[in-house]
């Protein structure tokens, strides 16, 4: 047996490799090359649960993932209330604060609408909450409430993942 690369008598067994789609058997010292033959040929059936899995356990993008998705959390309106009593405001306050009518304030109070992601913003902002599901996991961390709470520049930060 010969290598069907450089010519010289193979010792042993022949490594199978693949060059340009064609497949050849080589030397050792020849077999680098190519690639091994068993990675690069048509893919048996037994391999392709094997290359799906490889492809599930990737690592996901979950900022993106969340990016997309971000949802409001199901009792906004009583997080908004208690953080605007936290902080003193009427609703008249905070909506001069952020320059929204008191009246949407209390609507998103008591969930008659779903404030919209501008407004929504600026409720985080101003009260130091989070209305989102990935910013409630945080909420949680957080001990007690009021001067801990979440600063511009976290907030800043939880905006930019
Ligand atoms: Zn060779």
């Amino acid at each position: 047996m010969q290598c069907e690369i450089c010519g010289a008598e193979i010792a042993g067994v022949p490594q199978k490799i693949v060059i340009d789609g064609s497949s050849l058997e080589v030397c050792k010292s020849c077999a680098r090359f190519g690639k091994p033959e068993d990675k690069w040929t048509p893919v048996p059936k037994k391999l392709i649960p094997a290359e799906r899995a490889f492809r599930v356990a990737r690592p996901p993008r979950p900022r993106d993932h969340f990016k997309d998705l971000v949802e409001i959390i199901p009792d906004y309106g009583r997080v908004v209330r208690e953080a605007r009593e936290d902080l003193g405001l009427t609703p008249e306050k905070l909506g001069s604060q952020i320059a929204e009518k008191a009246s949407l304030i209390r609507k998103i109070e008591r969930h008659e609408i779903v404030p919209e992601d501008s407004i929504r913003k600026k409720l985080e902002r101003e009260l130091r909450i989070k209305l989102t599901d990935e910013a409630e996991r945080e909420e949680r961390w957080k001990p007690g409430s009021g001067s801990k709470g979440l600063t511009l520049g976290d907030i800043a930060n939880i905006k930019r993942r």
